[in-house]
């Protein structure tokens, strides 16, 4: 989850990743216009929510010594990134993995808001997966937006911003939080044991620089990653037998997640190669079969035969080069 990658990860690291965001912030805390609403957007695991809590101490802290800084150490700052501060709302689903309701909205949004601040330096309400509102949910919520009392702001995070309603986005003051760069990129890998630097550069394509996605594989199996691995070297040297085929679609197993991951790992080791060796069209072909495998697999058909199959195109693709 979001919250488990932004605890683990300090606030000077977010902030220094994330330059952008971070003086969007200090700026508005400088001339003191907190807008009603803001939407943080970007990948999950850049550090959304530690940067909406950074934000809540910057504007509660009553010690700071910086303007548009929190101090960090007063029993304000540190209630507020305990996530107990009397100011600070984290609205969450009631569930796991279930949806943020229009009954949340009303009994716990607007009662938040309506309700007069404990400090007096304002409220902050914190949706920390914002796509995870119901439409009704978000219709509830747009009266909030419509009518701001002034001392709340209403803070949205969200990777997937599209699937809010255009009307909450464009009452929002939008937040982006931008992919990191390989370094950063390279630096979380290492917290996360995988300090190979081909291997950092490898999650780096194939994630499509998603630290989130990255702390999955890194967690996964790396079996799979070195079958994908001897898969490529072998297509991209001889060809592969059925018998093998239908090894590498056993070992692969049959969750779907897993296995669509590790397809698009294997198109990036091909692509490194051929594209490399100039052989467009090869890799084009390598594109399709993939592409088409990750529908089927979508789509829900036999897990096991579709793999079988996209083997065998990759191979028809290859082996005339590489045989
Ligand atoms: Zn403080």
């Amino acid at each position: 989850m979001q919250q488990t990658a932004d605890l683990s990860m300090k606030t000077e690291t977010i902030i220094q990743e994330q330059p952008l965001a971070h003086r969007m912030l200090t700026g508005i805390l400088k001339r003191g216009s907190v807008s009603p609403a803001y939407l943080f957007t970007g990948t999950e695991g850049l550090g959304k929510l530690a940067m909406a809590k950074w934000f809540a101490r910057a504007l509660f802290c009553n010690q700071s010594q910086t303007a548009g800084e929190p101090c960090e150490t007063c029993s304000v700052c540190r209630q507020v990134q305990a996530g107990v501060h009397p100011d600070l709302h984290l609205i969450e689903p009631q569930s796991q993995g279930g949806s943020i309701s229009i009954g949340q909205v009303r009994d716990d949004i607007r009662p938040a808001v309506a309700r007069r601040t404990y400090q007096g330096q304002g409220k902050i309400l914190v949706v920390p997966q914002a796509h995870l509102l119901t439409v009704q949910a978000q219709n509830a919520l747009l009266k909030t937006l419509e009518d701001p009392q002034g001392e709340s702001s209403l803070i949205l995070i969200s990777s997937q911003p599209e699937s809010l309603l255009p009307t909450v986005r464009s009452r929002c003051v939008r937040v982006p939080f931008k992919s990191l760069s390989l370094e950063a990129y390279a630096r979380r890998l290492e917290k996360m044991g995988v300090d190979d630097p081909q291997r950092q550069r490898d999650l780096y394509e194939t994630t499509a620089a998603d630290v989130q996605l990255a702390s999955h594989l890194a967690k996964e199996d790396t079996a799979q990653w070195e079958l994908m691995e001897k898969v490529a070297e072998r297509l991209l040297r001889s060809s592969l037998p059925p018998p093998m085929i239908s090894e590498i679609a056993d070992r692969l197993g049959s969750k779907r997640e897993e296995i669509k991951r590790a397809l698009a790992y294997l198109l990036v080791l091909l692509r490194k190669r051929l594209l490399k060796e100039g052989n467009w069209r090869e890799f084009a072909s390598c594109v399709n079969a993939v592409s088409g495998t990750i529908e089927a697999i979508d789509a829900n058909a036999n897990i096991r035969l579709t793999l079988e199959v996209c083997l065998v195109q990759l191979q028809s693709s290859l082996y005339r080069k590489y045989n």
